[in-house]
């Protein structure tokens, strides 16, 4: 039995040429990961998904579901390239399930309607393909998500309500599976709806920015990005208010090194948390255990 997180992308809206953008990959699985049984739930979808996806030795086809944490560029910017690969690569039609807060189905379908060419030439040209990218959106606030039949079933999946204003809504998400259980919070300042999840769990995956640095910049466009993240501090208080065993830290802002290495990292939110903190780079993987 083995619950995984693997950092996809660690990145941010500024491109990087060692770091993906933000996504998170939350694996289970009965037996080893690679088994055809695991389920593959992909946490955002930023630059370059497909191309990490792939170095973990998946594909689109492989994904159980994708969940969206909000709806900010760049945890979006290949959800576009999900869809399409997902479609081509599958030989049945198999349905995509997105699951994201209040306004994801505006967005996909904008997605699909921008792709309206794409879709048009394949179907015209593979004799095969007879049907269009079959997408069913979940749109969610809280509460347990009920996946379509036969999609899942594994895992158990809560959402819960997060602070990222003024992008409205976010949400996180909790996967319980076997005993063990992680949280994948997003973007987000520390709020009641992350505790909440976050209460018996044993993992938290939270995105952070280093607050310390950014506020020194003179740049007013970079200090803008303070009050809706969370510093390593603050991450790690939300793990230690729960008693977490592991803090998994992503979205490095600024990236490494600029920022300092990863120990610098690591010591920040060291000074908050007793508990195990990952920090990575593209590819990571955490094996969350559940607690004894
Ligand atoms: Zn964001
Ligand atoms: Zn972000």
């Amino acid at each position: 039995m083995t619950l995984a997180v693997t950092l996809l992308g660690t990145g941010s809206p500024m491109p990087d040429p060692n770091r993906a953008g933000p996504a998170t990959l939350i694996s289970a699985s009965g037996g080893p990961l690679g088994d055809d049984g695991a389920e593959h739930y992909l946490v955002d979808a930023g630059r370059g998904v497909l191309m990490r996806l792939a170095a973990a030795g998946l594909g689109a086809p492989n994904l159980t579901a994708v969940l969206l944490t909000h709806l900010h560029s760049d945890h979006i910017t290949d959800l576009n390239d999900v869809i399409t690969t997902r479609w081509v690569m599958t030989f049945e039609e198999t349905p995509l399930t997105i699951v994201g807060p209040v306004g994801t189905q505006s967005v996909v379908d904008h997605l699909l309607a921008s792709l309206e060419p794409d879709i048009g030439y394949r179907i015209a040209h593979h004799e095969d393909l007879d049907h269009r990218p079959p997408v069913t959106v979940i749109e969610v606030d809280e509460g347990v998500l009920e996946l379509p039949d036969g999609q899942g079933g594994t895992v158990s999946i809560t959402c819960g309500q997060t602070d990222h204003k003024p992008v409205e809504p976010s949400v996180g998400y909790r996967f319980d599976f076997d005993g063990a259980s992680v949280v994948a919070a997003g973007d987000t300042v520390p709020c009641e709806g992350l505790d909440a999840l976050c209460a018996g769990a044993d993992a938290l995956v939270h995105t952070v920015i280093r607050k310390d640095i950014i506020e020194n910049l003179p740049l007013q466009r970079m200090q803008d990005t303070l009050d809706y993240h969370s510093s390593p501090a603050e991450a790690a208080q939300t793990a230690a208010k729960a008693d977490l065993a592991t803090l998994i830290l992503t979205h490095y802002v600024p990236a490494m090194p600029i920022s300092g290495t990863e120990d610098d990292w690591r010591a920040l939110a060291a000074e908050h948390f007793n508990g195990s903190i990952e920090i990575g780079d593209d590819l990571h993987r955490v094996v969350v255990e559940p607690r004894t």
